[in-house]
């Protein structure tokens, strides 16, 4: 059933810095025949349906696949420099970004800001020259860990029970040096707490949802989303049905967990990452990423005041970028 917004809700959506804190769209865009200034007939994001979408911030992650373990440093290679074609290839529709300056700048022009991140620290190869080396060609967030075991710690569904190695240490000092996002997504719950612990600057979760309504080791127990409100970080409520528990998750079990996150660690620490592009099946209602604004319009139905909208679809994000990036 299509949902109508109104105008108060059309208004706030389209003035509010719209921030998607995940996507996988770099993977599908290397593997399959898809181009990213290219309305899509299948898939999950293309700039014409982001435009649609009212999203002024866009993360791309390199997602490094497990296949790839053997030479992670050349995959992420190929994934920034595809992206970097895409970029090249559409001037007038999309910024590769890499500060505040750069986001406010893209947003006056109309473009789609598109920040680069790698998604296993693997690609590293256990350097922090090759980190350095991947910042300089625009990388501006690390997701530490796939699901697996790397150089830096243990992801969720590593066998061991382990936080952060002594080279993973060292690349959150560095992370933190260079100003670039630490993401703890898909860490180890004992890795949140040395990431937590040793970070000097907010960290994000930018595509978990809360263990108190789905217990799946990929999402935030109460503890943690706390003591993440507390570091001034925020978590990126997915979209992924795995995360979002019940039988047919749909809109509704997304609102859920942004409410929930919001009683627990307060509305400063809660934002959206859809992972769209990066799983088979979406929550109902959230399709494609033009569906954005129907959020915005079921914030507003839920209660929030627009400001309160304007934090958790974009603001919050925003203000951790701007605080981190240099
Ligand atoms: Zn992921």
């Amino acid at each position: 059933m299509a949902y109508l917004l109104n105008n108060r809700a059309a208004e706030l959506h389209r003035q509010s810095v719209v921030v998607d804190a995940h996507c996988d769209t770099l993977t599908v865009l290397l593997e399959q025949n898809r181009r990213l200034g290219q309305l899509a007939g299948h898939g999950h994001l293309d700039l014409p349906r982001l435009k649609m979408g009212g999203v002024k911030v866009q993360f791309f992650a390199a997602f490094i696949s497990p296949e790839f373990k053997y030479a992670p440093l050349k995959r992420v290679l190929e994934l920034i420099d595809n992206f970097l074609l895409e970029i090249a290839e559409n001037p007038k529709d999309v910024h590769h970004v890499k500060n505040l300056d750069d986001i406010y700048q893209a947003c006056h022009t109309g473009k789609v800001a598109a920040l680069l991140t790698v998604e296993g620290g693997e690609c590293l190869e256990g350097s922090t020259g090759v980190l350095r080396q991947l910042y300089t060609l625009g990388v501006r967030g690390l997701t530490l860990t796939w699901n697996n075991r790397n150089e830096l710690g243990n992801g969720v569904k590593a066998r061991e029970i382990n936080g952060l190695t002594t080279f993973g240490l060292t690349v959150v000092e560095e992370l933190n040096r260079l100003g670039a996002l630490i993401d703890v997504s898909h860490l180890s719950e004992e890795g949140y707490w040395d990431v937590l612990q040793y970070s000097r600057q907010p960290v994000i979760a930018s595509h978990s949802n809360c263990k108190a309504l789905c217990n799946h080791p990929r999402n935030l127990s109460d503890e943690q989303i706390r003591a993440l409100a507390e570091n001034g970080g925020v978590m990126g409520i997915t979209f992924v049905p795995d995360f979002l528990g019940g039988e047919k998750p749909s809109l509704k079990e997304v609102l859920n967990h942004i409410d929930h996150a919001v009683a627990v660690g307060g509305v400063d620490c809660v934002g959206l990452g859809s992972d769209f592009d990066g799983t088979e099946k979406l929550a109902l209602g959230l399709e494609d990423c033009s569906l954005w604004p129907t959020i915005t319009g079921h914030l507003i139905d839920r209660g929030y005041r627009d400001g309160e909208v304007e934090k958790i679809i974009g603001g919050n994000f925003l203000r951790v970028i701007g605080q981190v990036l240099k």
